[in-house]
């Protein structure tokens, strides 16, 4: 048994690729993926009570760090990770939209809880009935408050996302159609 095997240490697989002596290859996509996978970092847009819970998912408990993603942004430039928890007014709608159009390409955006998918309990005049009427979401977590464990679980299915888009999806024509149904470019 090597060193690290003792350790306990988990080492990433390596992707799928042709292994001889001495060499690997595999394709560049691949490659990214994995990097991207292992390395998100977050932006937490917490406006209410699901971004305490983030807060607990983030801590030594659960320990967002054995994910790679323990690196939180509250830049929209150096983070690829929007995570809105919490309610929505529709007087934050635009302000929330111009954090995603700030970030930089690759982004996933994740909804934490009811109020960030739906609305949630506040079916009101003055709350936006879900943060996809404004921008595109990739995950949805639902739970009033979700869970950290199902916080883990959104992050693990952003993973998924990340290890398999290839580089080149946003060139894409169903990219560049979602972009244009919000009215981004
Ligand atoms: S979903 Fe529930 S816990 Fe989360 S912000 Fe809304 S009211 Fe609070």
């Amino acid at each position: 048994m090597s060193e690290i095997e003792k350790s306990k240490v988990n080492i990433v697989k390596a992707p799928d690729g042709i292994e001889g002596p001495g060499f690997f290859v595999t394709t560049m996509d691949k490659a990214v993926g994995l990097g991207r996978k292992n390395s998100l970092w977050p932006l937490p847009f917490a406006t209410s009570c699901c971004g305490i819970e983030f807060m607990a998912t983030a801590a030594t408990t659960y320990d967002l760090g054995r994910f790679g993603a323990e690196r939180l942004s509250f830049s929209p430039r150096q983070a690829d990770l929007l995570m809105v928890m919490g309610t929505i007014s529709k007087k934050m709608a635009p302000v929330l939209r111009q954090v995603y159009q700030q970030m930089a390409e690759p982004r996933w955006v994740l909804a934490m809880g009811a109020c960030a998918s739906s609305g949630g309990i506040f079916d009101t005049y003055s709350v936006l009935q879900g943060i996809d009427r404004v921008i595109p979401v990739d995950v949805y977590i639902p739970g009033c408050p979700p869970r950290p464990e199902q916080v883990i679980d959104g992050i693990l299915e952003i993973q998924k996302l990340a290890l398999n888009e290839t580089t080149r999806r946003r060139n894409q024509p169903e990219y560049k159609a979602l972009m244009e149904k919000y009215g981004m470019e």
